[in-house]
């Protein structure tokens, strides 16, 4: 005869099971509902972290194109045309066409202003780039410090320890970013549209 305190015992190694195979607990990204890792969506291509980055990216603070605004980026990443910054540099006609609601006079000024980003400061640039935990006054800090993206790049994490404010899991974040294959990406296509990382 099963008694009740076995009963529990089945029904809370069935949850065991059960949970195991959901996989990873915790709060779920609200757009793409991948379980949030350390305050971020790991979903390399969720629609609202892209969005988030289109915006950093076209903050005055960055490179500046106002005429792009939350509805543009959440239309671009929403409708995956672009992944990051730099392929916002790579779209054609035939993209724009497909954002509703854009009207040809905002077209052109978002345009005139993607021409004109590309001689945005590297302290700006870097703040557009959205590095974890670099905010914008950071951001020219490091610069100044290091004289470029590229140094910053291939700075190791001890010497950017010794930038105030920039403690072991921001160097070591700082590292992680310029690793990663999408951020790589990014940079050469900016590069390749006509951005410069080592001045
Ligand atoms: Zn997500």
């Amino acid at each position: 005869m099963i008694t009740t305190t076995n009963d529990r015992r089945v029904v809370s190694l069935l949850q065991t099971i059960a949970g195991f195979f959901k996989g990873p607990s915790g709060p779920k990204c609200s757009e793409c509902s991948s379980t949030i890792i350390g305050d971020v969506c790991p979903n390399l291509d969720c629609p609202l972290k892209v969005t988030e980055w289109l915006l950093r990216w076209c903050s005055p603070e960055a490179v500046n194109i106002p005429a792009l605004g939350q509805a543009e980026a959440e239309h671009l990443a929403g409708l995956r045309l672009v992944l990051h910054p730099g392929e916002l540099y790579e779209l054609g006609q035939g993209d724009w066409d497909r954002l509703d609601g854009v009207s040809a006079g905002q077209l052109a000024e978002i345009h005139s202003q993607i021409e004109d980003s590309k001689s945005a400061k590297p302290g700006a640039l870097l703040h557009g780039l959205r590095l974890p935990g670099v905010s914008g006054d950071l951001a020219k800090r490091l610069v100044n410090e290091f004289g470029s993206i590229d140094a910053l790049r291939d700075a190791k994490p001890k010497s950017l320890q010794e930038i105030d404010g920039v403690d072991e899991s921001l160097a070591f974040g700082v590292r992680r970013w310029f690793r990663d294959s999408i951020n790589r990406q990014a940079l050469k296509k900016l590069e390749q549209n006509g951005f410069s990382f080592n001045a």
